[in-house]
């Protein structure tokens, strides 16, 4: 496969596309690529938030962007139901019990949920299990870094392959 861009490829949907992005919440940054590495997704199948994949249609190799996404079009709004009490007692001694920390919880099922601290009560620790961006306004500045033609066995999984982590644990 080869690494070049045909120079007539522009973002639409089954282009897969390699991003450089900084997203900054309230003027702070809160996850970059230099960080974390360029993400690579297939466009059109919500692999990305859904403001942020709307607003590339059209974009080529090289170009910039700033995208300002509401909280509805990003991570959602704060969904006041998803919080629970739980005793303090269910926690560990080495998980420290103040509001901010974030942590796993595991259900019966053995699934896994990111949550975190709202309030730590008297004998409970309400927690808060909106995804920590929840009700927030992302600001993304990004830049196209690559694009390249879905191949079929992507368009039919639904996102990308990168080559290097195909272990994708949603194949169906
Ligand atoms: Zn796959």
């Amino acid at each position: 496969m080869s690494d070049s861009t045909p120079a007539n490829l522009s973002i639409q949907d089954g282009i897969v596309v390699t991003l450089d992005y900084v997203l900054r919440v309230d003027g702070e940054i809160v996850d970059q690529s230099s960080d974390n590495g360029a993400i690579e997704f297939l466009q059109g199948y919500g692999q990305i938030i859904p403001g942020l994949e709307r607003s590339l249609y059209g974009m080529v190799v090289g170009e910039s962007k700033q995208v300002t996404v509401s909280a509805a079009d990003g991570y959602g709004e704060i969904d006041e139901e998803d919080y629970a009490e739980v005793p303090r007692s269910e926690f560990p001694d080495e998980i420290p019990l103040e509001a901010g920390v974030e942590l796993q919880m595991r259900d019966q099922d053995g699934d896994i949920f990111d949550a975190t601290i709202a309030e730590v009560r008297e004998e409970t620790v309400l927690l808060n299990f909106n995804h920590p961006l929840a009700g927030k306004e992302l600001e993304f500045s990004v830049t196209v870094l690559k694009l390249r033609e879905a191949a079929q066995e992507e368009l039919d999984h639904g996102h990308s392959h990168s080559g290097h982590e195909h272990d994708d644990e949603d194949e169906d």
